[in-house]
């Protein structure tokens, strides 16, 4: 039977699902699945609540008394809504999420049970770390791992499960998951950024990172997928040839949203607000089948969490609707692949955004510092920022001239790169005048306050001002954005700390705080010019530009990790406490690790879907097409004697030629393909016993992988030619029709 026919077929015969969602406003059920501070609030004494509400505030550990009556209020909200199951949810280095569920009981005696949730069993779980990558730590150490209950991130309920959010470590500290360094990450901004606000309004004492990020992904037909090998153990296509029409007419981007899967979307929105998630947009995007979402902008931990929750939710509701969702950067060749733009702010706790311009000079002041510390620190740690976004599968996109380049650069628009480079020229070095002064304070005063209109959309970028947020595009879509946002918290952190040095010694020595502030700025402006790029992102001559300008160009993983050996970088990540040296040694032996097995993985898979699938159609058609040779040479020699003679000359007889190039050309792609399959197996042979992990993450990405275009190459050529019925993958044509 041949596969694609019938997931042709079944695919063909799918309606849309009709789904359960209420007609009702999205506010009369938005969290109601979440133990939010206004529920705890009325299971609690208000002295407890308070006390919650300050170890939440502070980032400092619940203690356990007030742990155990938050753990009795947790288990009377959530019985009363059917509840009968507990877990930890957390986020280890795996890049999945990890439950393990347990119910809600203990023995009553006399055989019976009683429903129990204890303070304890809030607070902690012990999984196995060893089961969990881990790069080396569990090696040395006990395999032991707990997790920890993280009170910033509300509890919600999955099915009749109570998912309690947490924090991974190992039993001897060691981080083994995204939160922790996040959380991390985002006390030290708010302690940095904080001292720097202050400088412009006594009244900020807190300031949150906010997050809004966009989620790209693909919609497949289930059946589809079912006869894909590839897509299901690699999440991406390793064969197929590009449809005639892909996307070129640009017709899919904000196009009408395809039934079946406008069905799916309520359904998985759905979901998703009564978990509290603020999904608020859905549209097309560029490629066939590529659709987007994207939320109202949250505190980073909480909109990470909800990203995280958000992909599994969509995951298992695409399978209700006979879909699977792709949240791999590039599932499909030639076609664009997907991202999570990262959308990234500082707000003050007295509720004014840090990146947004304002009407006074004052408030402008406040956010060019802001703003061009982001740029320093982007320029300072491009390498960092670029590691943080590294993976097998965001290599496919990055610089693949429909994403951001794999070079780090910031775009800041037409308005505020003349800002910029005005006063660089406009602020005096040394003394100023009080004419200049308040010349400079005009100039920035008439920074108008929306900006949104005014910055040109340039897509090209992966890091762009967006007129009162940073927009970090080159994340991937598959990534757990909780690594890039910690990254850039952290260096945003770093430079603001070298900012308030700066200043604070400028006044030391006499100046006063606004012309402290303005020339810090100015220096600021000045050495981190070569980051700022305007131009088109995606040409060569940008590239050309960037080498110049020294900006590096790291386009695969291993090559992008090895700032991690940089002993600088492991001072920063230790000095700001966000990770010890040794903890860096350990993701990069994961990330290293994991991009080994992926692509070990995509090798081994695209040699079996040769020889199982490929090569036998390509034969059974071969095969056919030698029977009507036969055929033909025997008619003709019946009724005319014409195709007798040497096997050549019969060969090019008219009648039988276009068969027997087409017979050869199988023959000889087939070869390639069968030779390459071979050569690939014994280099991944030699690789796997290289002993260094780096060393065999590069072998797997300079030499294994280097098979990987030739094979596809070919493959994809006999798609071209063999006879529809007789290939059995489904064909990009159909994968991407959507209906
Ligand atoms: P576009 O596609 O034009 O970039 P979208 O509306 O798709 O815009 O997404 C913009 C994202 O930016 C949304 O998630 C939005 O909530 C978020 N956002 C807006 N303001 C901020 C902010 N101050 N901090 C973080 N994210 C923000
Ligand atoms: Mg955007």
């Amino acid at each position: 039977m041949n596969k694609r026919i019938i997931a042709f077929q079944e695919a063909l015969n799918k309606k849309p699902l009709n789904n359960e969602v209420p007609v009702k406003q999205i506010s009369e059920y938005f969290a109601e699945n979440v133990f939010t501070l206004d529920k705890m609030r009325k299971y609690l004494s208000e002295d407890t609540f308070q006390k919650v509400k300050e170890f939440i505030d502070k980032g400092i550990p619940i203690d356990r008394k007030i742990a155990a009556e938050v753990a009795e209020s947790m288990k009377a909200w959530a019985m009363g809504k059917g509840v009968t199951h507990y877990t930890h949810w957390f986020q280890p280095l795996n890049g999945e999420t990890a439950e393990k569920h347990d119910a809600f009981m203990e023995w009553a005696g006399d055989g019976k049970v009683i429903e129990k949730f204890s303070g304890n069993q809030l607070a902690q779980q012990e999984p196995d770390a060893s089961s969990f990558p881990s790069g080396g730590i569990r090696n040395t150490f006990e395999a032991r791992g707990y997790t920890a209950w993280d009170p910033t991130s509300p509890a919600f309920i999955i099915d009749r499960t109570l998912c309690i959010p947490s924090v991974f470590v190992s039993y001897t500290g060691e981080t083994l998951d995204y939160k922790t360094p996040l959380l991390r990450s985002l006390n030290i901004l708010d302690k940095a950024a904080t001292e720097v606000g202050q400088y412009f309004d006594k009244n900020v004492t807190k300031v949150i990172a906010t997050l809004g990020w966009e989620q790209e992904y693909f919609l497949v037909d289930s059946a589809y997928y079912h006869a894909r090998y590839d897509l299901q153990q690699t999440g991406r296509t390793l064969f197929g040839h590009a449809a005639a029409k892909g996307q070129q007419l640009e017709d899919h981007y904000w196009g009408s949203i395809p039934e079946r899967a406008a069905a799916f979307m309520k359904d998985f929105e759905y979901e998703c607000h009564l978990l509290g998630i603020p999904v608020k947009t859905r549209h097309n995007e560029v490629a066939p089948a590529q659709f987007e979402c994207a939320p109202i902008f949250e505190e980073v931990s909480v909109a990470v969490d909800h990203n995280v929750q958000l992909m599994d939710i969509m995951e298992k509701v695409a399978i209700r609707h006979g879909f699977r969702v792709l949240f791999h950067e590039k599932p499909f060749a030639g076609v664009n692949g997907s991202g999570k733009h990262n959308n990234w702010s500082l707000a003050t706790n007295t509720e004014k955004n840090l990146l947004g311009p304002g009407k006074t000079p004052k408030t402008n002041l406040q956010f060019l510092s802001f703003f061009v510390n982001v740029i320093k620190a982007v320029h300072d740690y491009a390498d960092v920022l670029r590691a943080s976004i590294a993976g097998a599968s965001n290599d496919h996109r990055l610089g693949a001239n429909e994403a951001p380049p794999a070079i780090m650069s910031v775009f800041i628009g037409n308005y505020l790169s003349n800002v910029l480079d005005e006063l660089e020229k406009n602020v005096p070095t040394g003394k100023m005048s009080p004419e200049e002064k308040t010349a400079l304070k005009l100039g920035i005063g008439k920074i108008p306050e929306i900006l949104l209109d005014n910055t040109d959309r340039n897509r090209t970028s992966p890091f762009a001002f967006t007129g009162n947020k940073f927009e970090f595009r080159a994340v991937g879509s598959s990534a757990n954005c909780g690594n890039a946002m910690m990254v850039l918290n952290l260096i945003v952190a770093k430079t603001l700390m070298g900012f308030k040095k700066e200043v604070d010694a400028l006044i030391e020595k006499g100046q006063d705080k606004d012309e402290a502030i303005f020339q810090v700025i100015k220096k600021y402006i000045t050495l981190s010019k070569k980051i700022r790029f305007e131009g088109n992102g995606y040409s060569d001559e940008w590239k050309k530009e960037a080498k110049k300008r020294g900006l590096n160009n790291f386009t695969t993983t291993p090559k992008a990790l090895e700032v991690y050996h940089d002993k600088k970088i492991k001072r920063l990540f230790e000095e700001m406490n966000v990770l010890t040296a040794r903890e860096i040694e350990a993701r990069h032996e994961i990330q290293l690790e994991t991009y080994i097995k992926k692509i070990q993985i995509e090798s081994r898979v695209t040699g079996e879907i040769i020889y199982n699938t490929i090569i036998p159609a390509a034969l059974n058609y071969q095969h056919k097409l030698v029977g009507i040779v036969k055929g033909l040479k025997e008619m003709q020699t019946i009724h005319s004697g014409v195709i007798n003679g040497s096997n050549e000359e019969s060969d090019n007889h008219v009648l039988v030629k276009p068969h027997i190039e087409i017979i050869k050309e199988i023959s000889e792609r087939v070869n390639i393909l069968r030779q390459s399959v071979i050569d690939m197996t014994e280099e991944r042979k030699k690789t796997n016993a290289i002993e260094s992990v780096e060393e065999r993450a590069f072998a797997y990405c300079n030499k294994v992988m280097s098979y990987f275009d030739t094979i596809r190459y070919h493959a994809d050529k006999l798609e071209l030619i063999v006879a529809d019925e007789y290939w059995t993958l489904p064909k990009y044509s159909e994968m991407l029709n959507l209906r």
